[in-house]
């Protein structure tokens, strides 16, 4: 896969359009036919021809493109949010009287899928530590038609063994469906190693700079044809043409971003081990990590979003930690510019808040493109408001 040629060129027929070296965006919703015969022809595979922009449309095509050398897939489908592209891989695959798997703790909206809406379809889910290959073969039931994974997961970094969840699932005739948002391709790539359909948040690092919300989806071709006509067609959940050219544009910069983001990571991991407020640092290319040596074997790197368990005996100081930041921003999502900061207690009562769980003293990190030194000042500003620096 050579990177540089798939996001500076690939798919990028500039002769057609003025040799403009920024795509245009084709802010059409329709396009017209000459003859009823190539009318006649489009209405029949809608996935071929450019019909209406629900479907296809030429911006969003030059990134599909793109997405899909990425991963090493055969076609890619770009949709309105990560949470869409979710909805349709999952959907497109079961049928009511199925089983699903899932990794236990997956993205927050997957897991409401799983648990309110699929079960009025019929559709039942069962939730397994996915550290554990054993686990997978212990949970799988003659009906089982979808195993579910995210890897790492975004809050403890929980990895799966791809390559023997891929081959297992592939004995049993079951398909895989791996949340790559946190590796993005440049990291992973689970369709290599086997995986069925791979797909991402584009909110976060494809898009790079928080002002896109999408989703991409990749597999082989027949399976993203049935997607298309199906899922992506009814539910009309595809991607915007000027949200398509963002992330072509956010994609020019993805490798050089992911860089600067690893090097920063790894001096913010350092600080954060040594300070004395710290009681650890979840990170998978950590020492300490308990699977690194999966981490290695399947991923090429990681960076930007860690999780670290302050030392904290109440939920105020944790509260005073955050409100004392003054450049590390507290909101959702990461993979933009800006680093950001989310306190796990901000999901729970402060009377539910047990010091004695580490799970309650977690803050995720995300490291966004700001200097290490300016994000590590920051830090040490919000421990020093507790009365203890570095
Ligand atoms: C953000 C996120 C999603 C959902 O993507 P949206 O673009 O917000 O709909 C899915 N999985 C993971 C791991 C995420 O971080």
């Amino acid at each position: 896969m050579d990177i540089s040629y798939i996001i500076n060129e690939l798919a990028e027929d500039r002769e057609n359009y003025f040799n403009a070296v920024a795509p245009p965006i084709v802010q059409s919703s329709n396009f017209a036919f000459k003859t009823v015969d190539e009318m006649r022809e489009a209405f029949a595979d809608e996935y071929s021809a450019l019909v209406y922009s629900r479907g296809r449309n030429p911006t969003v095509d030059i990134l599909r493109a793109k997405l899909a050398a990425l991963d090493g897939a055969e076609d890619c489908l770009v949709f309105n949010s990560g949470a869409a592209a979710i909805f349709a891989a999952v959907l497109s695959n079961v049928k009511s009287g199925d089983h699903i798997v899932s990794v236990d703790k997956p993205y927050a909206w997957a897991q409401k899928m799983f648990n309110v809406i699929l079960p009025r379809l019929g559709v039942t889910t069962t939730y397994i530590n996915g550290r554990e290959i054993e686990n997978f073969e212990r949970a799988i039931l003659p009906n089982t038609a979808l195993i579910y994974l995210e890897s790492p997961n975004s809050w403890d970094y929980a990895i799966q063994d791809l390559r023997a969840i891929a081959e297992l699932a592939k004995a049993e005739g079951i398909v895989t469906v791996c949340d790559n948002s946190y590796c993005t391709p440049i990291y992973q790539r689970p369709i290599e190693m086997g995986i069925d359909l791979v797909l991402q948040s584009a909110t976060k690092y494809i898009s790079g700079h928080s002002d896109v919300v999408a989703g991409v989806l990749c597999g082989n071709k027949a399976m993203m044809t049935r997607i298309f006509n199906s899922e992506f067609m009814t539910v009309g959940s595809g991607i915007q043409p000027f949200n398509a050219w963002l992330l072509i544009r956010g994609l020019r910069t993805l490798p050089v971003r992911l860089e600067h983001i690893t090097k920063t990571t790894h001096r913010v991991v350092e600080y954060l081990k040594r300070h004395p407020m710290v009681e650890s640092v979840i990170f998978p290319f950590e020492e300490s990590f308990p699977q690194l040596e999966l981490v290695k074997k399947q991923m090429s790197g990681a960076c930007g979003l860690l999780t670290f368990i302050i030392k904290a005996t109440d939920i105020l100081q944790i509260e005073k930690f955050c409100e004392n930041l003054q450049h590390i921003l507290m909101a959702v999502s990461w993979g933009g510019h800006e680093s950001l900061i989310i306190p796990k207690c901000s999901g729970m009562k402060r009377s539910f808040f047990k010091s004695e769980n580490p799970d309650h003293r977690m803050l995720r990190l995300y490291v966004g493109l700001e200097d290490a030194e300016y994000i590590i000042a920051d830090l040490e500003r919000g421990f020093l408001s507790l009365g203890i620096g570095d």
